[in-house]
């Protein structure tokens, strides 16, 4: 094992965190460096679901066609704010071309093998006390009204169980009525997967920095790096608000923000934000048991030990940061379609947050093609939560120089 020496994690989110953490496990000296505050930027509101269940891309043979219909209604819970932007355009091109079965099974083997990773590391930090987030292993529901769209799901979980090994267990409307009173009778059914968990995503950020900071790590807030200087194919520093700094290594872990770094690392970043909302709020007196996903709706919901979550939405509509109240009221309307109490008021808060998106669906966990001492990881889509802990193993092992526990080749960024 290499001697790290000092490290600076650009982005303090969820896979900024875990980079830090693996890093300092291997004996680096590490400065976190952030452009606003530590844990507030995507991994603060997002649903909290650690879910190994969701190891199919986004890009999937038919996502086009059923996007396009959903977008049609006004209701719908996706959306493109129709503009002139090259970038874009080129990603939407880039999304349709893997909606394919061989590129969805390709990038669900490389997904799954991060997502399990993940899973492992998280049990370990749970059961070590390392981190303290509300940590519950109960599963996750995914319940549907239509009877029709139930059984259409047959066909997934035969791919997910025989390729994947990931078999959900399929309950009658019956069934659902006996087992989840928080949920309205009358539902078609569900299809459950068991060894999914959740947790409290700000609980777990708040631990994360405490943890960090106790084992020595430094974390600079309201510092944006505005350039990375580099010689000889080394980045030597980060020009930022706050000063120069300077550092041995350096990771860039800035989510759904990378693409305003690209001209420093070498390749292209193809990475757009997509948007999503959430709610959170005090658990309703009828509070569902377990986390629940309403499909035909495309809500989520997360029962959390302190409180509740709606969450949901998907727009490209760039770096817009207004909160539209229309949205938050798809997310009430969903939750109300389904179940008996369905939000709490008053609401805790209204938030709104980024989710770094390749069209691939495959996060980015590779070393800069320009720069020896630099790596990236980002890009980590709608389950950066979920592949955060794998990422931060991996990136210290590359780092380190020993060999990686899972193959790093699909994540490479020279893939674009
Ligand atoms: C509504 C919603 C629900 C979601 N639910 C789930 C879920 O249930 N499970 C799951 O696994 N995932 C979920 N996600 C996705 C998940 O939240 C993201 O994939 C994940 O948080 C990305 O983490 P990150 O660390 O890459 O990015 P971020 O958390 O966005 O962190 C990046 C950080 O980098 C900082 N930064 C950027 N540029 C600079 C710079 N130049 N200098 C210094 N700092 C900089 C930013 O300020 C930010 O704090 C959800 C997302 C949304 C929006």
């Amino acid at each position: 094992m290499k001697d790290v020496g000092s490290v600076i994690v650009i982005g303090g989110g969820v896979v900024g965190a875990s980079c830090a953490h693996y890093l300092q496990q291997r004996g680096a000296h590490v400065t976190i460096v952030e452009k606003k505050t530590f844990g507030a930027a995507c991994s603060h509101g997002n649903c909290g679901f650690v879910c190994p269940s969701h190891v199919l891309p986004l890009a999937e043979p038919g996502a086009i066609r059923s996007t396009m219909k959903a977008m049609l209604s006004p209701k719908s819970p996706f959306s493109i704010k129709p503009r002139l932007d090259v970038k874009l355009w080129m990603w939407l091109l880039n999304f349709a071309r893997h909606c394919n079965e061989h590129d969805m099974l390709a990038g669900g083997h490389a997904l799954q093998a991060l997502l399990m990773s993940s899973m492992d590391e998280y049990e370990r930090l749970v059961r070590e006390s390392v981190v303290n987030c509300e940590w519950q292993k109960k599963g996750l529901l995914y319940v549907y009204k239509e009877q029709q769209r139930l059984d259409a799901y047959e066909s997934t979980n035969q791919l997910l169980s025989e390729t994947f090994h990931e078999p959900a267990i399929k309950y009658t409307g019956k069934q659902l009525e006996e087992h989840y009173p928080s949920l309205k009778p009358g539902q078609a059914g569900a299809w459950f997967y068991e060894h999914d968990a959740h947790l409290r995503p700000d609980k777990l950020m708040e631990s994360w920095k405490a943890k960090l900071l106790n084992s020595g790590a430094i974390i600079k807030e309201d510092c944006e790096v505005q350039q990375i200087i580099q010689t000889d194919g080394q980045a030597v520093s980060l020009q930022t608000n706050q000063g120069e700094l300077t550092a041995d290594r350096f990771v860039v872990a800035t989510g759904a923000l990378t693409p305003f770094l690209e001209k420093f690392l070498g390749c292209k970043i193809p990475i757009q934000p997509g948007k999503g909302y959430s709610l959170t709020m005090p658990r309703p007196k009828v509070c569902p048991t377990v986390p629940m996903i309403f499909p035909e709706r495309r809500v989520a919901v997360t029962p959390m030990e302190s409180g509740y979550r709606l969450g949901s939405i998907m727009e490209f509509a760039g770096y817009d940061e207004s909160i539209k109240p229309e949205r938050l009221k798809l997310l009430r309307e969903g939750a109300d379609a389904f179940l008996k109490d369905p939000y709490c008021e008053p609401v805790e808060e209204e938030w709104f947050g980024w989710r770094p998106m390749t069209y691939d669906s495959l996060p980015i966990i590779d070393r800069s093609p320009s720069l020896q001492n630099l790596w990236i990881a980002a890009g980590h889509n709608m389950i950066g939560l979920s592949m955060s802990t794998g990422t931060g193993k991996l990136i210290a092992e590359m780092m380190s120089g020993d060999k990686p526990h899972i193959d790093p080749t699909p994540f490479r960024v020279t893939r674009f």
